[in-house]
Parts: C-alpha cells; sequence; structure tokens
C-alpha cells in the first residue's frame, strides 16, 4: 500500500510539476500514512531523486523510453504498476500527463482526478478539482480510494518537498510488444515564443485598471527596475497591449515566481489559477474590496499612477 509519483524529466531535467506533485505526495503520505515511492524513465533523474523523503525512487531503464511516447510511458507504468500495487499514482499536470495517463486509466479500470488543486482527508480521501473555470471547487472521491490524480501546476510548492535519503531500485519492462502505431513529431513546447513566464523569479502583470495603452511605459518602466517579466490580466490581451504568451491565468500561463506584482486588477478567479502559486503576492489597487487582496501577501490601496512611478524612480535610485 503506497503512493506512486510518476516523474516526467526531459533529457534528465526534471519537469517542476513533477516536483511539486512530490511534495503534494509526501504531505498526503503523511495523512494517509502511506510511503511515497517515485518512478522515473532517467538514471541521471533517478540519481537527483535520492535526495528526497521517500521510501524508493524505482528506475525504469529502457533506451525505447528516453523520447516520449503515450504507448510505451503507457505500457511501462502498467508493467510497474502491476509489480508495486500502489494505491495511488500521482503525476503533475502536464500536456504529456494528460495524453498517456487517460490510456492507462481506462485500461486499468481506475479513476483519474484531473487538475486537482489539493486533498483533505475526512474518514476517506477527498481530492479538490475547480470547475466551470475556476468558479467552484467540487469534492471528488476515488472509488475503492484507488487511482490516478494530476495536480495543477501551483498547488503544492516545490520548495516544500522534504530531502532525505533514499535507495534507488531497476525495475525492467518489456515493452517490445507495443504497437508503433503512433510517431511522436517535433516536441510541444508548453509556452510558445519567446517568453517563458513560469521560470520567471519576479513578475510585474498588469490589469485592465492601467486604463489604456498608453499608460502601459510606467509597468514596463517598473519591470525593468526590478528585471522582472511583464505579464497581463486578459482584458489587456484582449485589448492587444500586450501578446497572448503573456497572458496569466486558466486561458494563459501558470506561474511560480518569487514575486508577483498585481497592478490595477481585481483577481478574478480565472487570473488567479494562474498565479496563486506565487511566493508572494503584492497587490497595488484602488478598490479595498478587490478580491486580489484575499490572497495578496501585501496589499496597497492606492491608484497605481501614484505609487508604480514612484516604485520605479525608488528603484532606480538604489
Ligand atoms: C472562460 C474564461 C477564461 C478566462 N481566462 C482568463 C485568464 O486566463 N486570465 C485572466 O486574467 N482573465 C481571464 N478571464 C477573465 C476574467 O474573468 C476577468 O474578467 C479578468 O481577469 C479581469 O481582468 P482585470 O482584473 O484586469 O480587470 P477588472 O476585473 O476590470 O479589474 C480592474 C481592477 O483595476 C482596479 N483599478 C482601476 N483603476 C485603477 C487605478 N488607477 N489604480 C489601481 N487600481 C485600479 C479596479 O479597482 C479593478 O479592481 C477569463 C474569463 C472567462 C470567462
Amino acid at each position: 500500500m503506497s503512493i506512486l509519483v510518476f516523474i516526467q524529466q526531459e533529457n534528465g531535467q526534471i519537469n517542476r510539476l513533477s516536483i511539486e506533485a512530490i511534495a503534494g505526495a509526501q504531505q498526503l503520505g503523511k495523512v494517509l500514512g502511506k510511503p511515497v515511492n517515485v518512478c522515473v524513465f532517467n538514471e541521471s533523474s533517478a540519481n537527483e531523486l535520492t535526495k528526497f523523503n521517500l521510501q524508493k525512487v524505482i528506475l525504469v531503464n529502457n533506451s525505447k523510453l528516453s523520447n516520449y511516447n503515450p504507448l510505451n510511458f503507457a505500457a511501462s507504468m502498467e508493467q510497474v504498476i502491476s509489480k508495486e500495487s500502489p494505491d495511488l499514482i500521482i503525476v503533475g499536470h502536464t500536456y504529456e500527463a494528460r495524453d498517456w495517463v487517460p490510456r492507462l486509466s481506462a485500461r486499468l479500470d481506475l479513476p483519474f482526478v484531473s487538475d486537482c488543486t489539493g486533498f483533505k482527508s475526512d474518514e476517506r480521501l477527498i481530492v479538490i478539482r475547480s470547475i466551470f473555470q475556476g468558479k467552484i471547487s467540487s469534492n471528488v472521491t476515488l472509488e475503492g480510494d484507488k487511482g490516478f490524480i494530476s495536480f495543477q501546476s501551483g498547488s503544492f510548492r516545490a520548495d516544500a518537498i522534504e530531502s532525505g535519503d533514499c535507495p534507488i531500485s531497476i525495475i525492467d519492462v518489456d515493452i517490445s510488444q507495443v504497437s508503433d502505431s503512433i510517431k511522436p513529431g517535433e516536441k510541444f513546447q508548453e509556452s510558445k515564443g519567446e517568453v517563458d513566464l513560469s521560470r520567471a523569479n519576479i513578475i510585474v502583470s498588469v490589469g485592465r485598471g492601467i486604463g489604456k495603452e498608453e499608460n502601459m511605459p510606467i509597468v514596463k518602466d517598473l519591470a525593468k527596475s526590478l528585471n522582472a517579466e511583464i505579464a497581463a490580466s486578459r482584458p489587456v490581451v484582449d485589448y492587444g497591449w500586450l501578446p497572448h504568451e503573456r497572458q496569466v491565468g486558466s486561458s494563459g500561463q501558470t506561474v511560480t515566481p518569487k514575486m508577483y506584482l498585481a497592478l490595477g486588477m481585481s483577481g478574478a478567479v480565472q487570473h488567479q489559477v494562474g498565479m496563486k502559486g506565487s511566493d508572494c503576492i503584492v497587490a497595488i489597487n484602488k478598490d479595498p474590496n478587490a478580491p486580489i487582496f484575499e490572497i495578496a501577501d501585501y496589499g496597497i490601496v492606492e491608484d497605481l499612477f501614484e505609487i508604480v512611478p514612484k516604485l520605479s524612480e525608488s528603484l532606480n535610485t538604489r
């Protein structure tokens, strides 16, 4: 009886969502009293994972798994699951996971609760997922308390992961009989274009409160002073003041910077789902009742046109 976390990696580089998934699984493991194992298809990633508080790292060594193929991944994980018999299989909610996990969930007749934002434990495990574009949080239980769970980006903090020391166990899989009917093409980039906001340490994000495009330079100046990436809520993108690749939220990017500065934005739930995992949220809004203040660590109730230029000036003189 255990929890198994699948680790997505590329050329040995572990996906951030997998690290967050381990942090979530460790918390879940404590509540449920179950050990946590991880499974990875790359040796150097396996070595890196031994430094975390886990029961063991399962390394599946097969050259066919060095490139993503949903059929090979599903078949390999099917064999790992059959050997390990975990109750819960946890993955980060990445594009790859939403490709191969449903196949395996159907094949094994196990439920898959996708894009979850957290969990609570009453008499049995309840996983939480947003529905209706984040307007409602639903509580979901798994039939037989077994199945697959994927965690949404930012649901658990990567830096909450517990360190430790654990062994590697190697499992051989036979995927020679897997059909080659799928030939993956060029890899899909989760963030198209040159902007990958998910890697930014500081983000200055602007909302409709900026008023008009002519006012955008004050935001760009502040971003420059902070050496930050610039981002926006959807209206700013819809008006064409910034490109879509800079939109944060349910229909934009999900970000988890060290600091997220929200300027003139209300904090609609569709925006919050994309940035609530930020370490520190600073909001400037002239409306003290704006929902953004409910999740902000620091809030300034003021006209942004008063504050932002002064902030840039003060940063530039340092
Ligand atoms: C299916 C769907 C998907 C969506 N996806 C996204 C998404 O990915 N990302 C996203 O952001 N939204 C998304 N939305 C839109 C979302 O519902 C909100 O409409 C949007 O986030 C609001 O943007 P905003 O906060 O900039 O604007 P508003 O809600 O209009 O807020 C503007 C804020 O600025 C403040 N303000 C005004 N002037 C000033 C000033 N001078 N100084 C300081 N504060 C000032 C106001 O008090 C107000 O709180 C989506 C909606 C739907 C239906």
